[in-house]
């Protein structure tokens, strides 16, 4: 079991230009899931990598931070196929040397409070169903078609997946064989999809009462990645053991071990680009990195309208590209330390996701509409009682996490002042969403009245300015029906040395993030080169 941990969570090798080895074969911007599984793979076939990460640790939402004797974590909450020697269990056991853990949730993973209503998924494909049975007693045959949806899911990812791998020409040729493994269901949207199977509007809540997982309600998101996600913790929620962080700690070795290094502090301010191909990238000092291959994880509108010039982006036809996607919701979040253990507090391993009533698009339009209208989603999340190493590290105390959606733009005013100088009135906007969630917190979890120590209240400036998305986004594009039919998302791009990786190139999530990192390697060195690693990942 994990037990060493770092005075501060400060992972990775602060930048200094002399630091930097003489050379790299290749530059990953960012450090996220995405950036380091390709870092980590290309360093175990003999690559020297540099991970240049503008923030003060390493791990992107997967970075954890203590403040008053409490440390949260960002954006990993549960992951789903870790349990058994899954595809993404032998991933993730690959890219840590089996140094990660992983610890399950209760077998509730989540529980929807529906307006009055109270729902549960539970894990296990048998005990989920059954489970949906007994709330939903008339509804066999649409569940049952459900399962048969979801059970496809898989392989239709896998082959969306392939053909993003590919060069454009291959995935012409292979076409005919990605749309027979793809059909047409998966891209639809999601209410369409669950309104033929049933009428039964709870049943379809309940279906998607994780549609805060990728952002994006019923109405609006494609059918694929509602599927992905809901195949994804069909066999219940785990949790990193030690904490989030020590998904970047233990892949960060690999990295070094041949030669490279994940550089904190560094911020790329420009991808080079001469005589029509990458040369490098400037750093926010002026310091110059040449390499012919730059890999970006930092995302789609990052990479393309700020760290490109724009002649590069037009004349490589991105700037039409860019018109077809947009950023996904912003989001408030609420990182509370408690005094007393979970046990003690009797706070559950489940996920809380509370809806106003089945309606998730019209809650959500009618809050972008009226800031006063209810939240149509709060989620709450439990991390302490999750990691049972949480105690060793933050003895006799508990973390809860509140997670909502709100509009970058109630925040545009203050994104040019600093973290923590944003004013009195910001501070004052900030904490009165902060209490609306908090009682939202209260009425769920009523016997921690009393005993919250500390709480402070994060907004898509937050993830502006700690995690470089300048929408406050917080799973980089949003996953329409429309996203997933551009071709262009692919760790290829037009410009010969720069290549994509992380969540805008396949879907959201860490295991998302993950394979798309595997999918970036692979296209980078050739599936003869990928051959022999992929056994070894996967034997
Ligand atoms: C609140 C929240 C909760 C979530 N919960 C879960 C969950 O429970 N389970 C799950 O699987 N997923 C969850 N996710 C999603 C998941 O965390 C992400 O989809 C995934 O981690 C994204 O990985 P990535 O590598 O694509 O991007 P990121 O992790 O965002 O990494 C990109 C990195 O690039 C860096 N960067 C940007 N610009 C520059 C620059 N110019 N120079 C240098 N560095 C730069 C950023 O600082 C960042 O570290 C959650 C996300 C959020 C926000």
């Amino acid at each position: 079991m994990a037990a060493t941990t770092p005075s501060t969570l400060r992972i990775g090798y602060r930048y200094r230009p002399n630091r930097l080895a003489a050379s790299y074969d290749a530059v990953v911007i960012g450090s996220g899931m995405g950036g380091l599984t390709t870092a980590a793979l290309l360093s175990e076939l003999g690559w020297k990598v540099c991970v240049l990460e503008q923030h003060y640790t390493a791990g992107g939402f997967t970075h954890s931070y203590e403040r008053n004797g409490y440390e949260w974590d960002v954006g990993v909450h549960y992951i789903g196929e870790v349990g058994a020697r899954t595809r993404s269990r032998r991933m993730f056991d690959f890219l840590s040397d089996e140094q990660l853990e992983w610890a399950p949730m209760d077998p509730e993973y989540d529980r929807f409070y529906i307006g009055d209503k109270v729902f549960s998924a539970r894990a296990g494909k048998q005990e989920f169903r059954d489970n949906l049975l007994r709330q939903f007693p008339d509804e066999q045959e649409a569940i049952d078609k459900y399962l048969g949806l979801l059970a496809g899911s898989g392989s239709a990812l896998s082959a969306f997946g392939m053909g993003r791998a590919m060069k454009p020409w291959q995935q012409s040729l292979a076409q005919p064989f990605l749309d027979w493994k793809t059909p047409d269901v998966y891209f639809r949207n999601t209410y369409e999809v669950l309104s033929e199977l049933t009428d039964d509007q709870d049943l379809i809540a309940v279906l998607c009462g994780q549609w805060g997982d990728m952002g994006l309600p019923p109405r609006q998101s494609t059918f694929l990645v509602h599927a992905m996600i809901a195949r994804h913790y069909l066999y219940g929620g785990y949790y990193p053991v030690g904490g989030a962080w020590r998904i970047a700690d233990t892949i960060i070795p690999k990295i070094q071990a041949a030669g490279g290094e994940v550089f904190t502090y560094a911020r790329v301010s420009r991808i080079l680009v001469e005589h029509g191909k990458v040369s490098g990238v400037e750093m926010k000092d002026g310091h110059r990195i040449d390499c012919e291959r730059v890999i970006s994880s930092a995302g789609v509108d990052n990479t393309f309208r700020h760290l490109l010039a724009k002649d590069v982006v037009e004349k490589s036809g991105y700037e039409h590209d860019l018109r077809q996607v947009q950023p996904s919701f912003a989001h408030l979040g609420v990182y509370i330390g408690l005094t007393g253990t979970a046990e003690e507090l009797g706070l559950p391993k489940t996920n809380f996701w509370i809806y106003p009533g089945n309606d998730y698009d019209a809650a959500v339009a009618a809050f972008m509409d009226d800031p006063e209208a209810p939240f149509p989603v709060v989620y709450i999340s439990f991390p302490s009682a999750k990691d049972p190493d949480y105690l060793n590290r933050h003895p006799g105390t508990s973390t809860i996490e509140i997670v909502a959606p709100a509009p970058y733009e109630w925040f545009t005013k203050w994104r040019e002042k600093t973290w923590g100088k944003r004013g009195d009135d910001y501070e004052a906007f900030k904490n009165q969403l902060g209490e609306r969630l908090m009682r939202e917190l209260y009425d769920k979890v009523p016997q921690i009245e009393g005993k919250v120590d500390y709480y402070e209240v994060s907004t898509p400036l937050s993830t502006d300015w700690f995690g470089g998305y300048r929408n406050g986004e917080l799973y980089g594009l949003a996953h329409t029906p429309e996203r997933m039919q551009q071709k262009w998302l692919r760790p290829r791009t037009r410009i010969p040395g720069l290549w994509l990786t992380g969540q805008d190139v396949l879907t959201c999530g860490v295991t998302g993030a993950m394979m798309a990192g595997l999918l970036t390697t692979m296209s980078m060195v050739g599936a003869r080169k990928m051959a022999p690693l992929m056994k070894r990942i996967y034997n």
